[in-house]
Order: structure tokens, then C-alpha cells, then sequence
């Protein structure tokens, strides 16, 4: 089907009736008519069936099939743009994309949606049940896998060449069900029913070794060649994703691999003799992208782990090369020029050795050029400071499976240290400090010293944290080489987080400002000046009632719980875990309760605090949290002495579609990290652009959005970076406040009654022995009385309703900087410098 060009009179009547905002100067691509006859073709020849016989689901495919055929029409025309100028382009390398849903988004980057809506309607089908068909590609954990996604919604809008490199896994993060109040996994199954965005290219299938070992072998010159002989190979099926851009005219692609058997004979097998044993020693190919760690600050440390590591580097860089030689043939001289790639966090930092060996093994470069191509090629983005997530690998599981790599690790560590040794002249400590080798008990190799080295820039993702990276983690390569770390803070794309997600919103502010926001964020800017104005408030005030009964209605629906409207709807929604204290929130709202108990006529705004969380299945505490809040939600709810002031809601299976629908209704973003935890957030950037009011931390991006908004429209506590490091210097004692607080005394001691586990006492007490006995390494205690103050001062602002008016518009005024667009600009301006192409 070809598209059309031509305006709908309708469409141009519309346009004219919003002509004092910004009009819309793109037509858009397909008509309604033109949607609803591709819609009905399609669930006649593609689903084989019809408008009589088809439910939600079938019509889902075939609106996805319809706008699927433009999209493929762009992916076409923007490859030829490309490959015709030769584009210098970045890849970007995530063992995560978070993608969720596309349907909706594609629509609206098409700008498509109300005519996708209206063509529905005619046929007798409710676009937002259409919608609700599609499973989420869950793909990532958390806020990292939703940074990579955000990231090449930003990239393809900017018409910069790129392409998203990832695994293809079969299972995403588990589907979370709660029973009894505790967290059930449940394979997710994203793909069941095939997804109608993804296309197989068989065409550019790759192979990948594994295992086996490496012949040295010795030129007549007395030159050195290694020759790997790999004891197993695995086939690497790409299936490519497209990425539409806003406005629809780049679309580029997240490029997945997904493991397969190699037809390959399988040398260890054969020399073994064993057959069966031999065979059980290596992992099988299939499995390799079979299912997302679901780890999130966690390094797991298995085999598996890092074979889909290299698996999906290994696999892309033969993809990138294959590309780059098309256009260049066996001359490396321009291979930097031409590709960047970034390694978001280290998952695919052994692309660096990777790279090495094809440049040196393969394509016989010496030493020196290689590693300056491979150092002209790569950049790092550091995600985390948390000890525990730091990758290191054992060099005994290096070696085995990626022999000749660890080979290179010793030889690019042999000669950084010689370089340690010229500005540190006899200095062991230090080597011993940025080796790449942990000399403990078993030999380690560092991730992220082999990133750095191997890296022209790396960079932290808020600026305190960045500081951090520099001050803490990398202060010795900092001064090595100065102005080689930076900072590029986190974005999140305005079209997913509040366009689409948050419609009526949008409707309100393109009426006011006008509607080129979606790619230009600051413009939001000017909807400062009607903040206070009384008749705009209440026109965005009850936008937020309204978002707010269509999640109450969901709450409903999923829990059976009933909640007021007219309540404060205070919202923490992330992955669980200690860092981001959960426990904190929840240790508050048990001390709310008590004060209700203690005093029936307690002043506070009714207020329902609604949580939404995965914890990684392997984390026991994180588990426990989860069940406390169950627990602790179910006494509260159906206490009558409290449930008119109190409600708790954990509503399940948190993921990017339910994002989705708790942001717009939110009134309060709770984001209360230990200060120096939180490398960046970004859940905070999307509650404030869609007008919550952050309570938080001095930490992260918070620190960037408190400058933005101004300390009255927002509510920070608790210990600062330096006040947090002090405490631990001068020892932290949570027992302290454990006696001096008869608050904190009462509702640790609650947990280990069987108050809210009847006939199981003590089915809670991990929580308290964590901060108490454990030391409470969070320092929950410490900020308790802080964050008890600032509730306090935040429902005291509440009541003014004209006043937290106010401040909700002016979050949602002052959020330009958060935009994904301008975090993208960033990395182009200082580490990528990409140009960005149109395409016709
Ligand atoms: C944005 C997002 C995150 C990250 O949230 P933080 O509060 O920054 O940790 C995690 N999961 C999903 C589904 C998200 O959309």
C-alpha cells in the first residue's frame, strides 16, 4: 500500500480551529480511511479473519500490521539515506532495552493516533482495549534498560544514525504475581503469540566462538600470530526492531541477537572422545538468550552471564565491521571515524578485547594501531557506585570460555601498568589500585578499570554522581587523564511520558502553549506564567482528578481496593531494593497508623501511598519488604479506625505500561535513596514532568531537579552525601536512634509482633534485625525524623489547594532539562560527535 499525501478537508479544518497555538506543519502520513481499509486487509489476508469473527487481540494485529507498513516504508528509505552518505553513526550496546509497548507509541511518533482511534471507532472497536493486547517487552530490569530505550527514541527523532545492539531473550523479567502477600515469579512470555514488530534477517546471520583454546604460532620473521581454536560455535539470528522517530521520518533500528546451534562441528566434543560429558560441559546454544538476569545492582557472576555478554558484542561488532567494509574494504584507517560505540554500563565492555583480537588476530594490525582504533572507538557510561554491582569475573571463567581474550586483558593491563609506572614511578599501591587484575584469592578481572582504559570517554549520568565517579570510584584515572571522565545526565523521552501516557495533560498544554513540545522540552517553560493563574489551575487540577479515577479504577479492578479521589495519591514506583528504602516509606505510613490509633482525631489529608516493585528473586530482604507493605496494607485497609485517612496499595507486576498509567495520577514521586546510592533516577523525571511533587533526596537527579523547580516546589530531607560519608567515618550506631526515638521503637518492635501476620510472629522481623542488628547500612534511621518532617510540611501544602496547584504546574513547566533529547544532544556534543542526516 502506498501512503498518501493528500490532506483530509476534515484535517484541515482542525487545524485551522487551533490556529492561535502552534499548528501542525506535517500531514499526517495516512488518513482514516486509508488506516481503516489497511486495518480490515489485514485481519483478511494477514490474520485470516474478519470484523465479525475478530476480537481485541486480532484487531490489535491488525492495527500493529497496518501502521507496521509505513514504518517499514521509512525503515527503508532511512537505510538508503545511510548508506548513500556514508554516515558516521553510533551503536549503542545494552544488554537491556525496556521498550514496553510500541503500538501506542508508533502511533503517536507517526502523529496517527486520532485517526488510528477514529478509524477504530467506525469499526466498532475501542483503541485503548486495542491497546491493552499488547505484552510489554520487558527486555531490561529497570531504570537502565528504560535509559537505553528513551535513548533511541531520542536518537531516531534527531535523525541521528544509530542502531541499538542487544539480546533477543525469549523471556523477559518475570511476570510478578503476589500470593499472600509475597512476590510469585512467573515466566514472561512476551513473543507467545508472535510479535508484528520484530523482522528476522536471516541474511545477516553471524557466528560466535566459545571455548577451545589458542595456538601460538611463530612467522619465519620471528613475529608472534595467536590462532584461537574454538571449541564450540553458536549461530546468532538478528531480529531488528524498527524505531520511529517523532514525526516519522527517521526510523532506525535495536538490532537483537538471539542464539541458535551452529551446524559447526563441535571440536571438543570430537576430541574428548566422551561424547555425552563432553557435550555437558558446555552450555547449550539455545539457552544463551534465553532469559534476562533479572539481577538489577547485582552482579551475578555465572557462566551463562557472560557468555550472553559476549554472545550479543561479539555478534554486533561482526555486524558493524561487515557494514563498515562494504564501504571501506580492508582499509581500518577510518573505522573510528565512522562508528562510536557505547557500552552502556559494562555488561558489553568485552567488546574492548573483542575488537583487539579481530584487529590484531585477524585483520594482523600490530599492537599499537589496533588499540588506537579500539581507544578511538569506545565510550563508557558508568551506571553505579554500589560495590556489589561492579562486574568483576573470575580470569579461571575467562579463560575458559574466551581464551585468547584473556590473553589480551593481560596484555593490555601489561602495558597500562607500564604507564602507571612512568607518572607513578615505583608506586605499587597504585598499580595494584587500577590493574585491571584483582590479585585476591582468585584472580579477578575489573570490568570497570578494563572500560576506562579502553574508553576515550566515560561518563556518570547526574552531575553528582559523575563527581562521585571522579572523586570515589576513578580518582586515580582522573588524574591520568584529566578531562576524560564526564557527566551527561539522564533523559526521558516527553513523547512516551507524557504525550501518550498522559493525553489530556497534553491536550491542556497545547492549548496553552501550543504543541511543539514534544521536541523542544523548554518550551514547556512558558506555562510558568499561568501558574498561578486560578483558571488554569483548575483546568490542570482536574486533569489530575480525572487521571486520578482512572487509577483508581485500575486499583480496583487489580486489588479490589477502594480508594478517594480526593486523597493524596503518594506514589514510589521502582525496582526494590535497600538503597532505594522502600522500607523507609513504609516505616512512615506504620507510624501514620500508630498516630491515628494513639489519636483518633490526627490531622492529615487523607493520602493513599501506592507502591509498585519487583524484587530480584535471589534477594530475600527485598522479598520481605514486599510482603511487609502487603501485610501492612491489608491491616491498614481494613481497619476502620484508619482506612478513611489511610490506604496502602501494592499493585503488581510493575512494568513501563503500568508506569504508564500511575505517573499521570500521581500528586507526590517518592524518591528517597540514601544520599550518594541513586546514580541518577529517572522514575523521578517522569512523575515531576507530569506535575507530582517530588519528596526526596539530595541525590541523583534529584539535586538537578530541585535547581529547576526551586526548593519551594519540592520537598527534600535526610542526610547529605558529605553528612552520609561523616556518619560512617565517626560510626553509625542505628541503635541510637532506635532508643531515642520512642516512634521508631514502637513500629520496629510492631514488625516483630504478629499484629499484621496473624499466628506468624515474627514473619516480618527481617526488617527491623536489617536496621538494627544488621546496621542498618541505608541509614534509614538516620533520615526517619527528617522524612517524617518533610510529610508533615508536604500535607500542610496539600491543603492549599491553590498552592500545590501551583507548584504541580511549575514541576511540569521547569522539567525541559530532563528530556531524553537533550541528555542525547549531550553525548553528541562532547563524546560522539555525530551529525545528524534527514531523511526525505
Ligand atoms: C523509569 C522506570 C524505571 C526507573 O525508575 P527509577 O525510579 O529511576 O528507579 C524502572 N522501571 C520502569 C518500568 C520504568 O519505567
Amino acid at each position: 500500500m502506498t501512503t498518501s499525501k493528500t490532506a483530509k478537508p476534515k484535517t484541515a479544518t482542525k487545524a485551522a480551529k487551533t490556529k492561535k497555538a502552534a499548528t501542525k506543519t506535517t500531514v499526517p502520513a495516512l488518513s482514516k480511511a486509508e488506516i481503516k481499509a489497511s486495518i480490515i486487509k489485514h485481519l483478511h489476508s494477514t490474520l485470516g479473519t474478519d470484523e465479525n469473527k475478530a476480537n481485541n487481540h486480532a484487531w490489535w494485529k491488525a492495527t500493529c500490521a497496518a501502521i507496521q507498513e509505513l514504518v517499514l516504508e521509512r525503515l527503508r528509505t532511512t537505510q538508503k539515506t545511510h548508506y548513500v552518505n556514508d554516515t558516521r553513526a553510533v551503536h549503542y550496546f545494552s544488554a537491556e532495552f525496556l521498550m514496553g509497548r510500541l503500538l501506542s507509541n508508533n502511533m503517536h511518533n507517526f502523529e496517527l493516533f486520532d485517526e488510528a482511534s477514529a478509524a477504530l471507532k467506525e469499526l466498532g472497536v475501542e483503541l485503548t482495549d486495542v491497546l491493552e493486547e499488547e505484552p510489554d517487552m520487558a527486555l531490561g530490569n529497570g531504570g537502565l534498560g528504560r535509559l537505553a530505550a528513551c535513548f533511541i527514541d531520542s536518537l531516531a527523532t534527531k535523525e541521528l544514525p544509530a542502531i541499538g545492539y542487544g539480546l533477543h531473550y525469549e523471556h523477559g523479567l518475570f511476570r510478578q504475581e503476589i500470593k499472600n502477600g509475597a512476590q510469585i515469579e512467573r515466566p514472561d512470555s512476551w513473543r507467545d503469540y508472535g510479535n508484528p514488530w520484530e523482522i528476522c534477517r536471516p541474511e545477516s546471520i553471524q557466528e560466535v566462538p566459545l571455548y577451545g583454546y589458542v595456538e601460538t604460532k611463530y612467522g619465519a620473521n620471528g613475529s608472534i600470530q595467536k590462532e584461537w581454536h574454538p571449541g564450540n560455535i553458536v549461530k546468532g539470528v538478528p531480529w531488528d526492531i524498527p524505531v520511529v522517530g517523532y514525526g516519522g521520518k527517521t526510523v532506525n533500528v535495536l538490532r537483537l541477537w538471539q542464539s541458535e546451534a551452529s551446524d559447526y562441528f563441535n571440536w571438543d566434543v570430537f576430541n574428548a572422545g566422551g561424547y555425552v560429558d563432553a557435550q555437558r560441559e558446555n552450555i547449550q546454544s539455545e539457552t544463551i538468550s534465553k532469559v534476562l538476569y533479572p539481577n538489577d545492582e547485582t552482579e551475578a557472576g555465572k557462566e551463562l552471564r557472560l557468555i550472553q555478554q559476549y554472545f550479543f558484542c561479539a555478534c554486533s561488532l561482526k555486524d558493524i565491521i561487515r557494514r563498515y567494509k562494504r564501504a571501506h574494504g580492508d582499509d581500518w584507517s577510518r573505522f573510528a571515524e565512522q562508528v562510536v560505540i557505547q557500552l552502556n554500563d559494562t555488561h558489553p565492555a568485552i567488546s574492548i578485547p573483542e575488537l583487539m583480537r579481530i584487529l590484531v588476530d585477524r585483520a594482523q594490525l600490530d599492537w599499537e594501531s589496533a588499540w588506537e582504533i579500539c581507544t578511538k572507538t569506545f565510550a563508557y557510561t558508568n551506571h553505579t557506585l554500589l560495590p556489589e554491582a561492579l562486574e568483576k569475573w573470575p580470569a579461571r571463567m575467562i579463560e575458559k570460555i574466551l581464551p585468547r581474550h584473556l590473553e589480551i586483558i593481560y596484555e593490555i593491563n601489561h602495558r597500562f601498568m607500564a604507564e602507571v609506572e612512568e607518572k607513578w614511578p615505583g608506586d605499587n599501591a597504585m598499580k595494584a589500585k587500577l590493574s585491571i587484575i584483582e590479585e585476591s584469592s582468585e584472580k579477578m578481572v575489573r570490568m570497570g578499570n578494563l572500560s576506562v582504559i579502553g574508553s576515550f570517554a566515560v561518563n556518570g549520568v547526574a552531575a553528582i554522581h559523575s563527581e562521585l565517579v571522579k572523586k570515589n570510584l576513578f580518582p586515580e584515572f582522573e588524574a591520568l587523564w584529566p578531562g576524560k571522565l564526564t557527566n551527561v545526565t539522564n533523559g526521558i523521552t516527553p513523547r512516551r511520558w507524557l504525550k501518550a501516557c498522559n493525553p489530556a495533560l497534553s491536550e491542556l498544554i497545547n492549548k496553552k502553549i501550543g504543541d511543539d513540545w514534544p521536541t523542544d522540552l523548554d518550551k514547556l517553560q512558558s506555562l510558568s506564567a499561568f501558574a498561578t493563574n486560578k483558571t488554569f489551575q483548575n483546568q490542570f487540577m482536574k486533569v489530575k482528578l480525572a487521571n486520578k479515577k482512572k487509577l483508581a479504577e485500575e486499583i480496583k479492578a487489580q486489588t479490589g481496593i477502594v480508594v478517594d479521589t480526593n486523597a493524596i495519591f503518594d506514589i514510589q514506583i521502582k525496582r526494590l531494593h535497600e538503597y532505594k528504602r522502600q522500607h523507609l516509606n513504609l516505616i512512615h505510613i506504620m507510624a501514620l497508623y500508630r498516630r491515628i490509633l494513639e489519636n483518633p482525631d490526627y490531622d492529615m489529608h487523607p493520602r493513599v501511598f501506592i507502591f509498585g516493585a519487583k524484587a530480584a528473586p535471589g534477594y530475600k530482604l527485598a522479598k520481605d519488604i514486599i510482603l511487609a507493605i502487603n501485610k501492612v496494607a491489608e491491616k491498614i485497609n481494613n481497619d476502620p479506625r484508619a482506612n478513611q485517612k489511610l490506604k496502602v496499595v501494592f499493585l503488581p507486576n510493575y512494568r513501563v505500561s503500568s508506569a504508564e498509567k500511575m505517573i499521570p495520577a500521581a500528586d507526590v514521586s517518592q524518591q528517597i535513596s540514601t544520599a550518594g546510592k541513586e546514580a541518577s533516577g529517572t522514575g523521578n523525571m517522569k512523575l515531576a514532568l507530569n506535575g507530582a511533587i517530588t519528596i526526596g533526596t539530595l541525590d541523583g537527579a534529584n539535586i538537578e531537579i530541585a535547581e529547576e523547580v526551586g526548593d519551594d516546589n519540592i520537598f527534600i530531607f535526610g542526610l547529605t552525601v558529605d553528612e552520609v560519608y561523616k556518619l560512617n567515618e565517626n560510626g553509625y550506631n542505628p541503635y541510637d536512634y532506635y532508643y531515642q526515638n520512642r516512634e521508631i521503637k514502637a513500629v520496629l518492635d510492631w514488625l516483630d509482633s504478629d499484629y499484621f501476620t496473624p499466628g506468624q510472629p515474627g514473619a516480618l522481623s527481617s526488617i527491623k534485625q536489617s536496621l538494627l542488628d544488621g546496621g542498618d547500612p541505608y541509614k534509614v534511621l538516620a533520615d526517619f525524623e527528617s522524612y517524617s518532617e518533610a510529610n508533615i510540611a508536604l500535607d500542610k501544602a496539600y491543603r492549599d489547594k491553590a498552592k500545590w496547584a501551583q507548584m504541580a504546574i511549575l514541576n511540569t513547566a521547569k522539567m525541559g532539562k530532563f528530556t531524553s533529547d537533550r541528555s542525547i544532544q549531550d553525548y553528541v556534543d562532547k563524546i560522539w560527535k555525530l551529525d545528524s542526516c534527514a531523511v526525505k
